[in-house]
C-alpha cells in the first residue's frame, strides 16, 4: 500500500515547497524505497501550457507529453524519476472532468457539489498516482498558500484521506517561512502560528512543520512553534536557505527528517541512506572553478523562472566541464533595436531557447547570425533551431524573407512550417507536437558524437517543423541534420559542419539533464565553450556594437 505524504504551504508563496519536498524525496529514494510525485495546482486553467510564462514560469514537459508546471522539473531533478500525465492536477481538469460526466448523464440526477463530488474526483486522482506508479510512498504537494479560495476542496481532499487510509498511511507536511527583521535583528514565528491555525481550521492538523528562512534558526523558536502548534519538537524542521540548491537533500538528511517519516509512516527502509553519489557531486559543485559566460537570448528573460530548466541543464554542464556557468541574460527584442550588443562582449557560448509567438524572433535571428559570423558555440532549442535553419536560409538565398509560417503566414520561404497534416488546428491547448519521440543520429556528426550512440528519445513542445522543401538548400549551405525521426520526414537536430558548435534541436533536451547526469548536448555546447576560453579566441569587436 502506497503512504501518502501531503505538502502545503504557509506565510508566503514561493518558500521552496516543491524544492523540499523533492529533497525529501530523494532522502526516501536513498533508503531504497520508491518514491512518486504529485503537484496540485488550484488555479482554473486545464493544464500551464497555455499560460503566459509570465504569469507562471517555465512550462515542464513530461516524457508522455504532459505539460506540467515546473516544479516538477525539481522533482525529476531532485529524485532521478520520470513523472507522467497523473503528476499535475489542476483545479481546471478536475473540474472539466466532472463536467463532463454531469452532461454524459452519469450522476443520475443528482445535485453536483465541491463536496462530494469535486473532492472525490481530487482524491481519485491522488489514488490514481498510487495505482499507476505502486510507489512506497507518494508525495502530494498543494500549489499556493494555505487560506487561498482556490486551494479549499484540495485541502479537504486531503483531510478526508486520513479517515479513508488512516493515521499511519497519511502525513501533512506543513512548509511556512520565518520573516526575519532586521531592526530586531530575529526571526518571527507569529505567522507560521496562524497559518498553522488557517490549517487547524480546514480540519488538518500537521504532523511535520518545516520551517523556512534566510538566517540561522535558534532551537527556541523550533520549540516555540512545537509548542504553539503541537507539533512535536524533532518534527519541527529548520531549514535555511541553501548556497547550493542541489545540497538541501544533505541539510534536511542532518535534520532527521526522512528518520521521523519513515517511523511515524512505519515505513521499513535502509536505516542508512545511501547518498555517497550525491554527497560526492556535492563536492564537485563546491570545487572552485573558472568561470564561463553564457549567453540566453529570449524574450522572458526578466523572469529567469521561465527558462528554470535551461538554466539548470547549463549548470549541470558547467559542473562536468569544471565551470561555474554565468548566465548573460540577453533580452532578443532589444537586439532588433540595436541595443543589448554590449552583453556579447565576452561571451563564450550562446542558447537560443524555445519560445512562441512573433515578438523577438528577429533579435534571436541576429543572435544565431552572430554566432555563426563569429564561430561562438550555439545551442538552439526548439525555436532555436528553428531560428538556426531560418537564418541560414536568409544567407543562402541572400534574402530577409525566409521564416516561419508562425511569424509570417504568406512567407515566400517557409523554411518552418505546418505538416500538412496540422492545417486544421483550431485549439490551442493540447495540440501540439508533445512528449517523447524517438530521433535517429547521423553517424560523423557532433550530435552523434554527443550521445554516442545511435538512436535517442527527447521531449517534444512545439507545433511548427522544419520544410524538407529547403533540406537540399541547407546542406548545400554547411547544414547537416544531424537527428531524425524514425522515417526520417522530420529533422530534429540541424547543425553546421564549418562551426565548432552551432547545434540546433527540434527538441528540448533541457526536461532531460539530471544534476549528476547532465544533458550530452548541453555538455557538448558547454565543452566547445570551453575550447572557445581556452584558446582566447577574439570576436570581430566590429559587430560588439555598444548601447
Ligand atoms: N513556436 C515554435 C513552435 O511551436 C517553437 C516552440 C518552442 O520553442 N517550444 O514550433
Amino acid at each position: 500500500m502506497t503512504k501518502f505524504i501531503f505538502f502545503t504551504g504557509g506565510v508566503v508563496s514561493s518558500v521552496g515547497k516543491g524544492v523540499t519536498a523533492a529533497a525529501l524525496g530523494r532522502l526516501l529514494k536513498a533508503r531504497g524505497l520508491t518514491v512518486a510525485v504529485q503537484k496540485l495546482d488550484p488555479y482554473i486553467n486545464v493544464d500551464p501550457g497555455t499560460m503566459s510564462p509570465y504569469q507562471h514560469g517555465e512550462v515542464f514537459v513530461t516524457e508522455d507529453g504532459a505539460e506540467t508546471d515546473l516544479d516538477l522539473g525539481h522533482y525529476e531533478r531532485f529524485i532521478d524519476i520520470n513523472l507522467n500525465q497523473v503528476a499535475n492536477v489542476t483545479t481546471g481538469r478536475v473540474y472539466a472532468e466532472v463536467i463532463a460526466r454531469e452532461r454524459h448523464g452519469d450522476y443520475l440526477g443528482g445535485t453536483i457539489q465541491v463536496i462530494p463530488h469535486i473532492t472525490n474526483e481530487i482524491k481519485r486522482n491522488i489514488y490514481l498516482v498510487a495505482e499507476t506508479t505502486g510507489a512506497d510512498v507518494a508525495l502530494v504537494e498543494v500549489g499556493g498558500t494555505v487560506g487561498d479560495i482556490e486551494s479549499l476542496p484540495f485541502m479537504e481532499a486531503l483531510r478526508q484521506m486520513r479517515s479513508d487510509v488512516g493515521h499511519a498511511n497519511t502525513l501533512y507536511v506543513h512548509v511556512t517561512f520565518l520573516p526575519y527583521l532586521a531592526a530586531s535583528q530575529e526571526l518571527k514565528t507569529k505567522p507560521t502560528q496562524h497559518s498553522v491555525r488557517e490549517l487547524r481550521g480546514i480540519g488538518i492538523q500537521p504532523d511535520v512543520i518545516i520551517a523556512r528562512a534566510d538566517h540561522d534558526i535558534p532551537q527556541e523558536h523550533i520549540q516555540k512553534i512545537a509548542l504553539f502548534c503541537d507539533v512535536k519538537e524533532r518534527a519541527v524542521i529548520p531549514a535555511v536557505t541553501s548556497d547550493i540548491l542541489y545540497n538541501i537533500p544533505l541539510l534536511l538528511e542532518e535534520t532527521n527528517l526522512a528518520e521521523h517519516v519513515l517511523e511515524r509512516l512505519q515505513l521499513k527502509a535502509k536505516k542508512q541512506p545511501d547518498l555517497r553519489a550525491w554527497k560526492a557531486m556535492i563536492d564537485r559543485i563546491r570545487q572552485p572553478k573558472p568561470t564561463i559566460k553564457i549567453g540566453i537570448v529570449g524574450k522572458y528573460v526578466e523572469l529567469h523562472d521561465a527558462y528554470m530548466s535551461v538554466r539548470e541543464s547549463l549548470y549541470h554542464a558547467g559542473v562536468a566541464n569544471n565551470r561555474d556557468v554565468i548566465v548573460e541574460w540577453i533580452h532578443s527584442g532589444d537586439l532588433e533595436k540595436g541595443k543589448g550588443w554590449a552583453q556579447f562582449a565576452g561571451l563564450d557560448g550562446i542558447v537560443v531557447p524555445g519560445g512562441f509567438g512573433e515578438r523577438g524572433v528577429e533579435g534571436k535571428i541576429l543572435a544565431a547570425r552572430w554566432a555563426r559570423e563569429n564561430q561562438v558555440p550555439y545551442l538552439g532549442l526548439c525555436l532555436g533551431m528553428q531560428v538556426m535553419c531560418i537564418e541560414l536560409a536568409r544567407l543562402a538565398l541572400q534574402s530577409d524573407e525566409p521564416n516561419s509560417t508562425e511569424f509570417d503566414l504568406h512567407t515566400a520561404h517557409p523554411v518552418i512550417s505546418l505538416m500538412p497534416d496540422q492545417h486544421d488546428l483550431a485549439d490551442m491547448g493540447g495540440t501540439m507536437r508533445l512528449g517523447a519521440y524517438p530521433c535517429c543520429l547521423t553517424p560523423g556528426t557532433k550530435a552523434a558524437a554527443a550521445y554516442g550512440q545511435p538512436e535517442v528519445s527527447e521531449r517534444h513542445r512545439h507545433r511548427w517543423e522544419f520544410n524538407n522543401a529547403y533540406r537540399e538548400l541547407l546542406m548545400e549551405n554547411g547544414m547537416v541534420f544531424s537527428g531524425l525521426s524514425p522515417n526520417g520526414r522530420l529533422v530534429e537536430i540541424a547543425e553546421l559542419s564549418d562551426h565548432p558548435f552551432m547545434l540546433g534541436s527540434q527538441f528540448h533536451p533541457e526536461f532531460k539533464s539530471r544534476p549528476n547526469r547532465p544533458h550530452p548536448l548541453f555538455k557538448a555546447f558547454v565543452e566547445a565553450a570551453v575550447r572557445r576560453q581556452e584558446a582566447g579566441e577574439k570576436y570581430e569587436v566590429a559587430k560588439v556594437e555598444s548601447d
